[in-house]
Formats: C-alpha cells, sequence, structure tokens
C-alpha cells in the first residue's frame, strides 16, 4: 500500500475518487464546471473563478504535511494489530516525534463510531488496565477471576458492549458506577435488546430498560445461562490487556480512549476495506478542524 501510493498524484488521484468519483465540485460555490491543471493537481472553476484541490476544506489541507506521508500513516496505523507508538511512527515516516503524534491523534479521531447503536444480543463487562508496569500483577489478578482487588484505585475502568457476531464499543469511566455506567448503556444499545452482564451492582435496575436482562453469577462461577455468555468481551479484554501492557507501558488516561477508539475500529471494520473508510472519514469536514 504505501509503495502504491508514493507519489502526491497516486494520493490526489485516489482522494479525488472518493471525494467526487470524477466530477470534481467546487468547494466554494459548488460547481461541477471545471478545467484540470494538471502539474498542479488542481482545478480552476469555471463559475466562481477559484482554484481548488480535493484537499480543500479537510484535515489533509490544514497541515503542510505532504499528502502521501499521511496516507503512509494510515497505513502502519492500520496495520499494527495492537497499535503503533506514536515514536515508532516517526521513525518509520521519517518525521520528527511531534508530527507522528498528530497524525495518530488525527487519524485516530477520524476512527471514532459515534452513530452506532448495538442491538440484538449485547454482553457488557467492565474491566481495569493499569497506567504503569507496576500494576501489571493487579491485571494479573484480575484475569483469575477476582474482580476487586486492593490496589484498584490506580487502575482505569472501562466498559465494553458487544453485540453478537456485530460490534463494540468501549469507554473509559471515570469510575465504575452505576451512575455513569447505565446511561451509557442505555444511549448505546436499543431497548429491544437482550443484555448480558455480570452481578456488579453498577448494572442493577438496567432489566426495565432492555427486553431482557440476563445476570450471570461470577461470582459463584456461573459463566453461562443457555447461550447467553460473556465470553466474547473477556476474550477481547485478554487482548486488550495483552496489547496494553506489550505496547503501552504507560498508557496516559487522557490517550487511553483514542486508543481504546482504535482497537474498536479495527475490531469493528475488520471485515472491511479500513484504508478506505478511514480515507472517506478523514475527507469530511467534521474532521479538519480540532
Ligand atoms: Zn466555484
Amino acid at each position: 500500500m504505501i509503495e502504491k501510493y508514493k507519489t502526491k498524484g497516486k494520493c490526489i488521484g485516489y482522494l479525488e475518487k472518493q471525494r467526487w468519483s470524477g466530477v470534481p465540485l467546487c468547494p466554494y460555490c459548488g460547481s461541477s464546471k471545471s478545467s484540470k491543471k494538471t502539474q498542479e493537481f488542481r482545478h480552476t472553476c469555471h463559475d466562481c473563478g477559484r482554484s481548488y484541490s480535493v484537499l480543500v476544506g479537510t484535515v489533509f489541507e490544514a497541515t503542510k504535511l505532504p499528502i502521501n506521508k499521511w496516507f503512509a500513516a494510515i497505513c502502519l496505523i492500520i496495520n499494527a494489530k495492537k497499535g503503533i507508538s506514536s515514536l515508532q511512527l516517526a521513525r518509520d515516516l521519517h518525521v520528527n516525534k511531534n508530527t507522528a503524534w498528530y497524525l495518530q491523534k488525527r487519524i485516530r479521531k477520524a476512527m471514532q463510531d459515534d452513530d452506532h447503536i448495538l442491538k440484538g444480543i449485547v454482553e457488557i463487562d467492565e474491566t481495569y488496565v493499569g497506567g504503569s508496569m507496576a500494576n501489571k500483577h493487579y491485571i494479573k489478578k484480575l484475569e483469575s477471576g477476582n474482580k476487586y482487588t486492593a490496589g484498584m484505585e490506580h487502575m482505569v475502568p472501562i466498559l465494553g458492549m458487544i453485540e453478537r457476531e456485530g460490534k463494540i464499543i468501549l469507554k473509559v469511566l471515570e469510575k465504575a458506577h452505576g451512575k455513569e455506567i447505565k446511561p451509557f448503556v442505555k444511549s448505546k444499545v436499543a431497548p429491544e435488546s437482550t443484555i448480558i452482564t455480570d452481578g456488579f451492582g453498577g448494572y442493577f435496575g438496567l432489566d426495565s430498560q432492555f427486553k431482557s436482562h440476563i445476570i450471570l453469577n461470577h461470582s459463584q462461577n456461573q459463566w453461562k445461562i443457555n447461550q447467553f455468555n460473556t465470553s466474547t468481551l473477556e476474550g477481547f479484554w485478554t487482548l486488550l490487556k495483552r496489547a496494553i501492557i506489550g505496547q503501552y507501558h504507560k498508557i496516559s488516561r487522557d490517550h487511553l480512549q483514542e486508543y481504546l477508539n482504535e482497537l474498536a475500529f479495527k475490531y469493528n471494520y475488520k471485515h472491511t476495506n479500513m484504508f478506505k473508510i478511514l480515507l472517506n472519514n478523514l475527507l469530511q469536514p467534521k474532521y479538519a478542524s480540532s
């Protein structure tokens, strides 16, 4: 991919096809009458007379960074299954670390999937991740099934919700508390769904909001009732913790949500053309400003 989009011409060509399907549209007056200035990858509008490129009004225009660096950054980020640090990104792209950090931040922003509502059978569970390697042994304890271990005040709670055969939503919580959990679940899960949780008190009362609420009593070793379990989410937690321990020794709380968005995006779009989806997102005006 990086080889394929090495030149500005190739990148611009791809974006023009995505944004305009072959007919350039003036971003200033909306006219489709233009002539091409091939050498500069720009078009001159026949109605308002202004000159424009496909990058006008997008995040790509706001930076002076060569477009092929964006394409390469997207390829590297998509292909890193557990994520890539901004330092590694800087080395691979031959840019300085601030530029790499900026690219990563912008690309992750375009990985948000705000509109999706989960439905059907939805597993809901919370987990905790530590900010440093010092907490690694707590994570091990947590994985052994004992959720509420001493020392957890240093850890960050994360709520996960996943549709059977569908998408996942991850959210960093201030506190693993019903006051924060319940409104979020209600806003992201359709009422006709069946939700599955463990016996954690933060989920109490959700039964009145959904078609049904299956509660598994994990503390009494109850891991499933008929076909209802939370094993998809538990599998995801294992991956998440490995990714965080392996790649991000000190992932700060501030950046954790963006990192989770990246992992969720990769999970949700694993059978699609992520490259195309991301570039389409990045072309949207809403990603142009910070
Ligand atoms: Zn125009």
